[in-house]
């Protein structure tokens, strides 16, 4: 129904090994949202991530996918129902092309003719990767790095697109750039979950943002009051 949400976590505990990183998170994502994920290091956000995506198991709890669980499945099952996530730190190849690592995005595709599709849409987003599809991933600027990490996770055509810290080590512009990929992702209907350190940045783009401490979810706002908090955000985010 309208009021389904496209994601629910609803008192999800998870961690690693006896290590629980993430003690019963609620969170909710809604389709057309730009969802910002805020907290200091070690706060449980990429956990968060990592969770929804399926590339952890959660000890408890549950999480759906318009209205379907989805906790405990495989990652490529989970991107199949239209959840990507481009995780931290790029991970793009860089002794591969970007074609290549654009193609690596497609993978679960079984018509060639839709991967040459997608791709012609990712040159057309991101005409700096057109120009320089045969170079190695390698050379690319930090900024480009991440474009391609973006245009690759797109290549599954998710409804959420999940990323994690996409500005980090990024100039301030390259961030703006960054962030102005993102709105227009949204403008065109993706829901988007992002983690990011700079707070202005994620707030920026965002319509509502969790903030975590040490695996518990300690405020949730639309961004307007959250940027109206500073003792919120002077407290958890640093000022
Ligand atoms: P950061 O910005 O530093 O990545 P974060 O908010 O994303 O912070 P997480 O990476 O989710 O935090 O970490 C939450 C907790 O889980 C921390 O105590 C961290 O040390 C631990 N942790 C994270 N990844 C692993 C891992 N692969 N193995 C073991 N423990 C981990």
């Amino acid at each position: 129904s309208a009021s389904t949400p496209l994601l629910a976590l609803n008192d999800v505990v998870a961690g690693y090994g006896n290590l629980t990183a993430l003690h019963g998170i609620n969170l909710t994502v809604n389709k057309g949202e730009v969802i910002a994920l805020l907290g200091a290091n070690g706060a449980g956000k990429s956990t968060t991530l990592r969770v929804i995506s399926g590339l952890i198991t959660p000890k408890s709890g549950s999480l759906t996918w318009k209205g379907q669980a989805i906790g405990g499945m495989q990652p490529g099952r989970i991107l199949k129902l239209g959840i990507s996530h481009c995780p931290e730190e790029r991970h793009v190849w860089p002794e591969m092309t970007v074609e290549e690592n654009i193609e690596l995005g497609g993978y679960l595709l079984n018509a060639k003719s839709e991967l040459e599709r997608r791709k012609d849409l990712a040159f057309q987003r991101f005409p700096r990767l057109k120009e320089r599809a045969r170079q190695l991933a390698g050379t690319l600027s930090g900024g480009e790095q991440q474009m391609l990490a973006i245009a690759r996770a797109l290549m599954s055509e998710p409804e959420l697109l999940i990323l994690d810290e996409p500005s980090l080590g990024l100039s301030p512009l390259m961030a703006q750039e960054v962030f102005k990929v993102v709105s227009e992702l949204n403008a065109h209907g993706v829901s988007i979950l992002v983690v990011e350190q700079n707070v202005h940045n994620a707030l920026s783009v965002a319509h509502r943002a969790y903030v975590l401490e040490t695996g518990n979810v300690i405020a949730e706002k639309d961004s307007a009051s959250l940027l109206n908090d500073p003792e919120l955000l002077n407290a958890y985010l640093g000022g």
